[in-house]
């Protein structure tokens, strides 16, 4: 379980992330939403650790991994990522890619892989190199690295924004069907309120590096908070 309390950043003096708090629970998704600039990939990056928070807290499964003086590294944190721009090793097979994912950890590497590649339907691709595969293909095997360590929450950022309509429903059911029968707590970042009501359990509507709303899909489409809910929400029904 994933949660944030009063997560905050600014960047030069102004706010971008203000008091964000999250809860993510195992086998579910909420959607971080909202339009470009809000806050949503830097709220992201400070839970991966990648980004310092100037306040808040990070806790998973009620621990604190993260807050203003005591800080895990990203590697030990347990937290799987996926983003759009997390480009595969092009010099790199589809099993070595995959196998990045098992680095330092005690497994059986040529085992696990084998798992990993069953479980995104690509056995077959597994001498393949990145320039010989799909969008598609690119991003499960994308999937298939991020999920090597057994992470209990997944981070994803647009990851099935670079692809075209029709291979991304495909994708992305089959994407949340993967990680929800591993039970991960998935974050998942999205602009696009029709992926959000698609995916989430729950949402949570960002804009000007604050939560605004936050509640079941249908909930947040049938009372949208304000006007500028209202607005963004306006070309799906
Ligand atoms: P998008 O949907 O376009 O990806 P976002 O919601 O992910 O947008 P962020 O990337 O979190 O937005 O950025 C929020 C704000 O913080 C933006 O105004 C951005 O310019 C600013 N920002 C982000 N990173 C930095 C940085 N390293 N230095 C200065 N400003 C930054
Ligand atoms: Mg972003």
């Amino acid at each position: 379980r994933l949660e944030t309390r009063d997560l905050c950043r600014s960047f030069e003096g102004r706010r971008v992330v203000e008091n964000v708090s999250l809860k993510v629970m195992p086998g579910q998704v909420t959607c971080l939403l909202g339009p470009s600039g809000c806050g949503k990939s830097t709220t992201l990056r400070m839970i991966a650790g990648v980004e310092m928070q100037d306040g808040g807290e990070i806790l998973v499964d009620g621990q604190v991994i993260c807050d203003t003086i005591f800080r895990i590294p990203p590697e030990r944190r347990r937290i799987g990522l996926m983003f759009q721009d997390f480009a595969l090793f092009p010099h790199l097979s589809v099993a070595a890619n995959v196998a990045f994912g098992l680095k330092g950890l005690k497994v059986d590497p040529r085992r696990r892989v084998g798992e990993l590649l069953e479980k995104v339907g690509l056995s077959d691709k597994i001498d393949a190199y990145p320039h010989e595969l799909s969008g598609g293909e690119q991003q499960r095997v994308a999937l298939a690295r991020a999920l090597a360590p057994r992470p209990r929450i997944m981070l994803m950022d647009e990851p099935f924004s670079g692809l075209d309509n029709r291979l991304r429903d495909g994708i992305r059911d089959e994407t949340l069907e993967i990680l929800k029968a591993e039970d991960t707590a998935v974050l998942l970042v999205t602009h696009e309120p029709e992926e959000a009501m698609r995916m989430a359990d729950e949402i949570a509507l960002m804009r000007g590096g604050r939560i605004v709303q936050q509640g079941a899909p249908y909930n947040i489409y049938k009372s949208p908070v304000d006007k500028a809910a209202v607005a963004f929400f306006s070309d799906i029904n």
